[in-house]
């Protein structure tokens, strides 16, 4: 079963090039959604299991490391992929996310490469 993919980002042009970067990384899902805030994430992600999530960290409402925490209470995203996508690139910070609970960071500005290495092997 093909797999289902969203991109959390307050800003709308950065959903933009992050849904152009997995498609041009050759990466294929099924199911594609976007939310502009960690609030409508967990909306969508409450609705229905999602296999992959590219998070922002720094959003008005809700912040990425907030929406981590409340998605790992949630029953249907136990096997839901986390990565952060952010431009702060603290090691402090990243570790702190990573022990709340998510699978990896990728830091902005990212490569078409750093995509694939991080998400590849969630795709098998
Ligand atoms: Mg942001």
């Amino acid at each position: 079963m093909g797999k289902s993919l969203m991109i959390v980002d307050d800003s709308a042009t950065m959903r933009k090039i992050i849904m152009r970067t997995v498609r041009m990384s050759g990466l294929e899902f099924e199911r594609t959604e976007e939310a502009g805030s960690g609030v409508e994430a967990l909306e969508k992600l409450k609705a229905g299991p999602i296999d992959v999530v590219l998070c922002d960290i720094n959003m008005p409402e809700m912040n990425g490391t907030e929406m981590v925490k409340q998605a790992r209470q949630l029953p249907n995203c136990s096997g839901t992929k986390i990565i952060m996508v952010s431009t702060e690139s603290a090691q402090e910070l990243i570790d702190r996310v990573i022990a709340d609970g998510a699978d990896g960071y990728i830091t902005k500005p990212f490569t078409l490469e750093k995509f694939q290495e991080k998400l590849a092997p969630l795709l098998n």
